[in-house]
């Protein structure tokens, strides 16, 4: 991990923690309504004007890191500009987000660029761009002398092989052959399976947060049995869209230990995921736990 990955992290997390606007509007000219269903990210954006200028805004975001730190953003960069300079704003970084290539934004929208990471992962730049989206919508309802508008992400149709697009880059090396590898070496002692497959899974990065999902404390148990794996494991949220995908991951993690013949990946909710008590505490200083 970069020195700019670290510090692109802290500066989300740090929005995350202490969204900027946050709230609504009672008196308000524009109202937005985005939500992002590959997430759940849901948010309301109140605007109130003043000839063609925001005025204020403010923003109630429920969702991921990814969203409502760049929600929090947005409010920072739109507030005291017209609306046609914030429709702008927000045309350039959702072509930045969309596009490959670094990303050039002006001074006042520096903050974003620690999005830039997100571009690796498709469901999560829906999270990046939803804010501005639903900004986009609100002004062009306005617009249209209509004061309310709404916003659903994926409605443009972008990604139709997003699962498979994201499963693919996540199990890089995967042979098609999988476990039938010839030279099979003999299964190690008990003692040192466990930690095989642990280190393994260590290969698996959550892409919401960027950390392993040992570190994380997302795998609830391992069981090794001959050449039969049996992982449970939980998810960062219930609402998560890369269930599928992480799933994915764990099990081309496993299939690259040689010995491994037989796969068992289980979901569980049980007991909920808590940063606090199951996390590294290296991984609880990266996330500022706090
Ligand atoms: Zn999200």
């Amino acid at each position: 991990m970069s020195l700019t990955d670290d510090l692109y992290r802290e500066i989300i997390l740090e929005h995350f923690k202490n969204p900027r606007n946050h709230g609504r509007l009672t008196a308000a000219d524009i109202t937005a309504q985005g939500a992002n269903p590959f997430c759940g990210d849901e948010l309301e954006l109140t605007l109130a004007l003043q000839g063609d200028t925001v005025k204020e805004v403010r923003a109630e975001c429920k969702g991921c890191s990814i969203s409502q730190a760049s929600t929090s953003m947005m409010t920072e960069v739109i507030q005291g500009k017209t609306l046609s300079t914030a429709e702008e704003l927000a045309k350039k970084f959702k072509k930045m987000m969309l596009e490959n290539g670094p990303m050039d934004l002006p001074p006042d929208m520096e903050d974003l660029e620690s999005l830039e990471g997100v571009k690796k992962y498709p469901v999560r730049i829906k999270c990046a761009i939803l804010a501005w989206n639903t900004l986009l919508e609100g002004i062009e309802a306005y617009r249209r002398g209509q004061g309310k508008a709404s916003h659903v992400e994926g409605e443009e149709g972008a990604h139709p092989d997003l699962t498979q697009q994201l499963t693919h880059e996540s199990v890089p090396g995967t042979k098609g052959t999988g476990n039938s590898a010839v030279g099979v070496p003999s299964v190690p002692g008990t003692q040192d399976t466990q930690e095989e497959v642990r280190a393994a899974l260590k290969t698996v990065i959550d892409p919401e947060l960027n950390l392993n999902v040992v570190d994380l404390g997302l795998i609830y148990g391992i069981e090794v049995q001959e050449g039969s794996v049996k992982v449970n494991h939980t998810l960062t949220s219930p609402g998560c869209p890369l269930g599928p995908v992480i799933k994915g991951q764990i099990q081309g993690a496993l299939t690259r230990i040689p010995w491994v013949k037989e796969i068992q990946v289980n979901l569980t909710w049980i007991p909920p995921w808590d940063p606090h008590t199951m996390a590294s505490e290296e991984v609880k200083s990266e996330l500022g736990i706090w």
